[in-house]
């Protein structure tokens, strides 16, 4: 006990803790991981083995305890075969956070002395991380297919792991599969040209071959990093450059191929910003519509939702700050999820420099600072003006981390960094940033680590006005991370642009069922403007101001109905719905039934729900098998339907 709290004061004097785990990471850590995995696509089951290099920290160990979530543990052995003891208990009465693997050591092992063990378990359909999906499911519907998702707290879903973004391990994986459930097999690593010891090697039966494929990942990751992709999938090359490549179904692959042509010159543009990239290859998988994020930057193996691809080119602002992620949030890694605006806030941010530099349109920079804005205010609504869940820093002690997941740590943290810009300078901010990347590259931190740093940096750097500028910087820091609610500073984001959308709305209002004169302004709007357009109309509609003959005249005019770009159809259907339209329900469930991306599909589950409940749940029934496991979780918990289980 003695010997714990020693090393957690140890750890507490320099980073905050991470509440999520149940591993023992403050006394040891896992410095390589080694996957084995035999994938069973059509049954829904992968058999595994992992293997762990951890190294003690703490003074002493006898036990290391690790997080699992629904995996079935066959036995735990040291690399010599000898069998370890194991138990597995529930810290929390519901299986949110999922139990703790406890597994006791043969002796006491000392600090800095290294611990090779194996787990042998297996991962089914129950997994909260794996998306097992039937050949149907998929668009050329010719095998089955898997993804994970890993992000927060949902790695423990796919292997026993220390399962927080404060600890960092290299890995290598051998993946075996039937070449008739896959054509191939990605991991957030680079392909292996030497081949590993295999435990396990099955035999081909009539009709198929197992087929063998292997990885590594040299620079150190967090577990939630982790990533694996398998179906009717194929890689190509996106564009000149040679370091960008797209993967994704086959019948899709040209058509995505020409809308990301420009993915090479993204990646410039970030680049210009913020220095070179230094993971290598970067590849996108464009995902079956069930994936439920617009993107999750897996390393080397970014997964985007194909509601990206718009045929336009308008929702790639996803691929930028995927790409953006490289930098912040997979080199800089937040030490608890309670920092996520440590990944997050600097993504947006670097995201936004790089659109300019790409497109230069600055109002659209403005514009999309205050749809996230909108966006950020209605989930802080949703957990309430004074939840600390309204803040940069949740408190998810005892939570899934998940339940917390808004857009606060990407919003409000983009407008903190954008403050401390104005404060610091654009040069010296941007000169700041780039030598932060240098100083923490492949750790984990915290918010108060990121402050040491940016005050430390401009007081050696000398620069002008250092005591006025530090004083601005700490006059409201705690504010803005601490208090919930809106920022303590108010942002001026305003363009004649907004005022623009804003009249529009307003035309088709005062218009009260008639055609707008100025009606056809919509078609040149920028992308932006437009979904501002139709936040506007879903405000109008909170406020019993949208009439069914005013929305009847404006699908009629713009075919919103209709529309393929989804970023504005659920928009254009949350608006309609609130304003108590009934007229479009079943255009409303194809929608949901067609697109699995929580973004679009939670905000109109929600409006739905007010306006019939039983009718959201019918329609959330139809579609449930669609859904990805997090995604059916979240809608379970805006229909009030959750239930609490301990299996
Ligand atoms: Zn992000």
């Amino acid at each position: 006990m003695i010997v714990l709290m020693i090393s957690l004061m140890q750890y507490a004097l320099t980073y905050e803790l991470d509440v999520n785990t149940f591993s023992n990471y403050l006394d040891v850590q896992n410095r390589h991981l080694h996957l084995e995995w035999l994938l069973n696509m059509d049954k829904k089951y992968i058999n595994a083995t992992s293997t762990y290099k951890f190294q003690v920290i703490g003074r002493s160990i006898n036990k290391i305890t690790l997080d699992i979530y629904k995996l079935n543990i066959y036995s735990t052995y040291l690399q010599n075969g000898l069998s370890l003891q194991h138990t597995i208990d529930y810290p929390y009465a519901d299986s949110d956070q999922g139990q703790r693997l406890n597994i006791q050591l043969d002796k006491t092992y000392y600090k800095g002395q290294y611990i090779e063990l194996s787990i042998k378990y297996s991962i089914d359909s129950r997994s909260r991380s794996i998306s097992f999906m039937t050949k149907e499911q998929t668009s050329t519907k010719t095998m089955p297919y898997l993804f994970s998702q890993c992000e927060d707290a949902n790695c423990r879903a796919l292997a026993p792991l220390q399962d927080t973004p404060s600890v960092k391990q290299t890995y290598t994986a051998t993946v075996i599969f039937k070449d008739t459930e896959a054509a191939d097999v990605f991991m957030s690593a680079d392909e292996s040209k030497e081949e590993f010891q295999v435990l396990y090697r099955p035999q081909d039966q009539a009709g198929f071959t197992w087929k063998y494929k292997y990885f590594i990942q040299k620079v150190p990751i967090p577990s939630y990093l982790i990533a694996i992709v398998a179906g009717n999938i194929k890689k190509v090359p996106t564009s000149t450059g040679g370091r960008t490549f797209l993967v994704s179904e086959p019948d899709k692959i040209q058509a995505y191929t020409d809308e990301l042509r420009e993915m090479e010159k993204f990646m410039q543009a970030i680049e210009q910003y913020i220095g070179p990239y230094t993971w290598g290859t970067y590849t996108l998988v464009i995902q079956p519509p069930s994936f439920p994020i617009g993107g999750m930057e897996n390393p080397l193996l970014t997964f985007a939702n194909p509601t990206i691809m718009t045929g336009t080119g308008s929702g790639l602002d996803v691929t930028i700050h995927e790409m953006a992620h490289s930098w912040f949030g997979n080199t800089i890694t937040c030490v608890n999820w309670a920092n996520m605006w440590i990944n997050e806030g600097f993504t947006v941010f670097l995201e936004r420099k790089a659109s300019l530099f790409h497109y230069n349109i600055s109002d659209d920079i403005k514009l999309n600072a205050i749809i996230g804005n909108t966006s950020m205010y209605q989930d802080m609504l949703g957990f309430g003006l004074d939840s600390n869940f309204s803040s940069l820093h949740p408190d998810t002690t005892g939570l899934n981390p998940d339940d917390s997941f808004s857009k606060i740590p990407y919003e409000k943290g983009y407008q903190f960094l954008t403050y401390l810009e104005s404060i610091v300078g654009e040069v010296d901010f941007q000169q700041m940033l780039r030598a932060y990347l240098v100083q923490y590259k492949y750790q984990s931190i915290d918010q108060q680590e990121f402050q040491n740093f940016l005050l430390r940096y401009l007081y050696e750097q000398g620069v002008d006005d250092y005591s006025t500028k530090r004083y601005k910087i700490l006059e409201n820091w705690n504010k803005w991370v601490y208090s919930p609610g809106l920022p303590p500073v108010i942002l001026d984001f305003s363009t004649v642009k907004l005022t623009e959308a804003y009249d529009y709305t307003q035309s088709y209002i005062n218009a009260d069922g008639k055609q707008p004169t100025k009606w056809e302004d919509y078609i040149n709007f920028l992308h932006s403007q437009k979904q501002v357009f139709l936040e506007d109309l879903f405000k109008q509609a909170q406020n019993n101001l949208l009439k069914l003959n005013v929305i009847e005249q404006i699908d009629k005019d713009l075919k919103l109905t209709e529309e393929n770009d989804f970023e504005l159809k659920f928009r254009w259907f949350r608006a309609i719905l609130t304003a108590g339209d009934k007229t479009r329900l079943k255009q409303i469930s194809d929608f949901l039934g067609s697109v699995g991306r929580g973004k679009m599909v939670y905000p109109v589950y929600r409006a739905l729900n007010l306006l019939d409940h039983d009718f959201a749940v019918q329609i959330f029934k139809t579609h449930e098998a669609f859904y990805h496991p997090i995604a059916k979780n979240n809608i379970k918990n805006i229909l009030g339907l959750k239930e609490i289980s301990i299996q």
